[in-house]
């Protein structure tokens, strides 16, 4: 098929590289970390991620670590307990939350070895190559555009051990903050807080401010924060791109994931969108001409990626509100039309391609 190289072994670049690689491309992936260094904590895959991987042929590998999923309501509720909005069950039928870690091992597990680089920093584009995808994340240097902060920080942690949720998960409002409760396949719990406050903006103890500002929620917030190790909690200020851009393609180098459409995770869909993204470019150019198929994923990436990097921006304006009518909003909206929303966003299928291409 062709040489390709692949700046960045996030799960953008990895689902790019499983997918060339099985339909016959020669895969060269760069990352300039060492192998098992990714941090992070819990990562929501929706239908749309699932069916991605599925068009990857990975589905039921990441399935695996996956599990079932648990019977409990999900929505927001207010930082007492008391629900604000649930969602239908059947809108996130699919939805599943695994640890980062895994679902990494998972995808490099899915490569020939050796087929990524460890430790090497991409500074000019790879040369000797049929295309280069860039991967490389928010602040991509292939990119080169600017980010701009969304006024949120965020902690994220992974309870060292199983801890009951009483029945809910999702996000807990209060005004300019917010907590979610995620299980994770085995029971323990993946949270997250997030606070409205200036970009880089530090405590003397992270942890502790995490503590002062919610271990006094609802149930079993304190009880998740007691049974997480401090030192794994993973700080980061939330960014998108500062602008949306005309092209995610410049020559033969195209961009993908985070690089191309860096959103805040307000929807959960950064991941899934840069796999249905891998999914997508797998499909094109193991059918289409190259420079065919390369148009042809900025025409069919683009308008979807951009909006829902409008959406969950807006999606995170409603939640950090100050305001008491975003608690009568969320009231008001029938769980139909939130569940409608969410189906909208899961849907996604391989792009088609014309007849005899493929
Ligand atoms: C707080 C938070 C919570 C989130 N929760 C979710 C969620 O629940 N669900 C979801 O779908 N998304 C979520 N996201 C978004 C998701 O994390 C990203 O969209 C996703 O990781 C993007 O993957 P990527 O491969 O494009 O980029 P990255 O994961 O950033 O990977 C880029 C890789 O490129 C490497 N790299 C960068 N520059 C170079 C270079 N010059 N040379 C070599 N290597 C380089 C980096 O080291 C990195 O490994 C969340 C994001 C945040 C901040």
């Amino acid at each position: 098929m062709g040489r390709v190289a692949i700046i960045g072994a996030g799960i953008g670049g990895l689902a790019t590289a499983i997918g060339l690689q099985r339909h016959g491309w020669d895969v060269a992936v760069f990352e300039r970390s060492g192998p098992n260094s990714q941090v992070g904590a819990g990562l929501s895959l929706f239908a749309n991620g699932f069916r991605a991987l599925d068009a990857l042929e990975i589905g039921d590998a990441v399935r695996a670590i996956a599990g079932e999923q648990q019977p409990l309501i999900n929505g927001q509720r207010r930082r007492d307990g008391r629900w604000l909005a649930t969602m239908p069950a059947s809108a996130t039928r699919e939805l599943r939350v695994v640890h980062r870690a895994d679902l990494h091992r998972v995808l490099t597990d899915a490569l020939e070895p050796g087929s990524i680089t460890y430790g090497t920093e991409v500074v000019d584009l790879p040369t000797g190559f049929d295309v280069v995808v860039a991967a490389d994340g928010l602040r991509s240097p292939t990119r080169g555009t600017a980010v701009r902060y969304s006024g949120c920080t965020s902690w994220r942690g992974v309870t060292e051990r199983p801890v009951d949720l009483l029945g809910g998960a999702g996000e807990s409002l209060g005004r300019g903050e917010r907590f979610g409760l995620a299980p994770l396949p085995d029971g323990r719990v993946y949270w997250f807080g997030v606070v409205s406050m200036p970009a880089g903006s530090t405590f003397p103890d992270e942890f502790a401010e995490v503590r002062r500002r919610f271990a006094g929620w609802h149930a079993p917030i304190a009880e998740v924060l007691d049974a997480t190790d401090p030192a794994a909690v993973v700080r980061t200020d939330i960014h998108d791109l500062a602008r949306p851009l005309p092209s995610f393609v410049r020559g033969t180098t195209v961009l993908l994931g985070d690089a191309a459409h860096a959103m805040t995770p307000d929807l959960g869909q950064g991941a899934n969108m840069a796999l249905e993204d891998a999914a997508t470019l797998t499909r094109l150019l193991s059918t289409l001409p190259r420079s065919e198929a390369l148009i042809t994923y900025d025409r069919k990436r683009r308008p979807r990626t951009q909006a829902t990097a409008r959406k969950a921006r807006t999606m995170g304006r409603l939640l950090q509100s100050r305001s008491p009518l975003r608690d009568v909003l969320l009231r008001l909206t029938p769980p139909s039309v939130a569940a409608h929303q969410l189906a909208a966003l899961q849907d996604w299928s391989q792009p088609e391609v014309p007849s005899g291409r493929s």
